[in-house]
């Protein structure tokens, strides 16, 4: 079959029924009080679904059926065999809907169908393949105890886990968490970004196709702190799963602590530290990735390389390699396949990303390139990525995150320093380096205070390896068998023999 062109990705656009309404205990309903909200699309400013805008009462409904589903045991008492074989099913299943879904992700939220299409489908569907696979691999402990004594250490689900995730990779990060606390047994509710919502909801169809049983995967769409809030304050909520900001972080362990200590595991901001050495083995290609680790997803990833550090000596050859490859991520059409930068989720977006830009220049950085706003012809929500010189670590732009492809560019004389600016932030997220000298770059990696660092390379890594931040960037970790910690309890069992 031929490559789906802008216009095929318009008509099928025009024809797809899309379903805003939560799903709880196994069923599409409308909110409680049948309230809803308008979800507009960034790409052509068009009205897609009318959403469920679910709200303490909605939680309530849904925290019950995952709660009632929890102790029937449908789910959570199944052996790991059982419960791996319905999720590769549902994976299979998302699968199939890889080009609904991928297209309901670009319609959503703006990215760009190629990315939706390339990396958020398979990484997905990957996550929750990895994560099926290793649930019947993992195995608890016998302690070293005295001869008369048997001490067993098992790890048992925690029971209602609320999932709260943004919207710059709606499904991915929805999957890096479902995917565990389903694995480990655990009934979940939910609850996508109100930007974004569309996947998650459809998602939970194929969930119940899937054989996952009713109560066991509830979706609320909601609108802001509503239905998040209620959540997090709920007593019968055993954990919070969030990816998404630090403001928003710390609002949920506070709401933990009024209610009933659930446990509450974040995954939040970044200003991620890029540093290019002297002796970086490849400056064309340092700049290449230097750009796209700004640009991708239009610089809305909590790990965007947002300060980019650069060995004085170096500075200007590599300006210019990184402004020839910063031209190569004009803003597209979205629904065009060669489009490689898309749109901002929305208008309220682009005007807090033009407000940093503003400020950059009124606090004496100078913006060396893109920054205008629109793309002819179309009435979405278009800003180019913008290049400022002249930083310094302490201004705004290189303190605060942007969430937008927005990339300040610091010198420093001596590897030590460029540690030291890299770790001045309140951030912890994740740290590049580039560098030829093998004991420099582990040198550098060690004293890097981040939760991924990166040599030679930015934004590596897979579902084998953990990922999460220090500091205020958060204080769980996806991906790899260490997720499973935050979906489970460490039980000690002593038998006197
Ligand atoms: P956000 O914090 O505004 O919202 C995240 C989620 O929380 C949304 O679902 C939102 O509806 C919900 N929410 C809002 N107010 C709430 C409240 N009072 N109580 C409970 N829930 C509430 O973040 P965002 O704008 O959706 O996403 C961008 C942020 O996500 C950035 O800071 C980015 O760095 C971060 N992020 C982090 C990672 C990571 O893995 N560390 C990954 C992706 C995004």
């Amino acid at each position: 079959m031929p490559a789906k062109t802008l216009q095929d990705w318009k008509n099928t656009a025009a024809t797809l029924a899309i379903e805003g309404r939560c799903f709880i205990d196994g069923d599409y309903r409308a909110a409680m009080d049948g309230r809803t909200f308008d979800k507009i699309s960034p790409v052509e400013g068009r009205h897609l679904a009318a959403i469920a805008r679910a709200d303490a009462a909605d939680v309530e409904l849904a925290v019950a059926a995952a709660r009632r589903a929890f102790d029937s045991g449908s789910w959570s008492r199944l052996a790991p065999v059982q419960r791996k074989r319905t999720l590769l099913r549902f994976a299979e299943l998302i699968e199939a809907h890889a080009e609904e879904l991928a297209l309901l992700e670009t319609l959503d939220m703006g990215k760009p169908i190629a990315n939706a299409l390339a990396a958020d489908l398979p990484g997905t569907v990957n996550a929750m393949r990895w994560t099926a696979e290793a649930i019947d691999k993992v195995y608890g402990e016998v302690a070293a105890t005295a001869d008369d004594q048997l001490g067993l250490v098992t790890r048992e689900a925690v029971g209602v886990v609320g999932i709260i995730v943004p919207w710059n990779f709606p499904l991915l990060m929805a999957s890096w968490k479902f995917a565990p606390a389903l694995a480990a047994g655990n009934s979940v509710v939910l609850k996508p970004s109100e930007r974004s919502p569309l996947t998650a909801i459809r998602i939970a169809a194929l969930a119940s196709e899937a054989g996952i049983p009713d109560g066991v995967f509830n979706v609320l769409g909601g609108y802001g702190h509503e239905a998040g809030q209620a959540l997090a304050l709920h007593n019968d909520v055993d954990a919070i799963a969030f990816t998404g900001s630090t403001r928003i972080a710390k609002q949920l362990m506070i709401a933990a602590g009024q209610s009933n200590l659930k446990r509450v595991w974040t995954e939040a901001g970044g200003k991620s530290p890029n540093i290019v050495c002297a002796d970086a083995p490849d400056l064309l290609q340092a700049a290449g990735s230097a750009a796209a680790a700004i640009a991708y997803n239009q610089g809305q990833v909590c790990t965007a390389g947002s300060r980019l550090l650069v060995q004085r000596s170096i500075k200007e050859e590599f300006l210019e390699h990184l402004r020839s490859a910063l031209a190569g991520w004009a803003p597209g059409h979205p629904l065009d396949p060669v489009t490689r930068y898309g749109a901002m989720v929305d208008r309220q977006h682009v005007e807090q990303v033009r407000g940093f830009i503003q400020g950059a220049e009124e606090e004496g950085a100078r913006l060396i390139l893109g920054g205008e706003e629109g793309l002819a012809g179309e009435s979405g929500c278009y800003l180019a990525p913008a290049l400022f010189d002249g930083v310094h670590n302490g201004m705004r732009i290189a303190r605060e995150e942007i969430f937008g492809a927005v990339l300040s560019v610091i010198d420093f004389d001596t590897p030590e320093e460029a540690v030291a600016i890299a770790n001045d932030s309140p951030y912890g997220l994740a740290a590049a380096l580039w560098t030829s000298d093998l004991s420099r770059a582990h040198r550098m990696a060690r004293a890097l205070r981040a939760g991924s660092v990166w040599v030679n390379q930015y934004s590596g890594g897979d579902m084998t390896a953990p990922f999460g931040g220090y500091k205020q960037s958060g204080n769980g970790r996806d991906r790899s068998l260490h997720a499973f910690d935050k979906y489970t309890e460490l039980k000690a069992t002593w038998i006197r023999l």
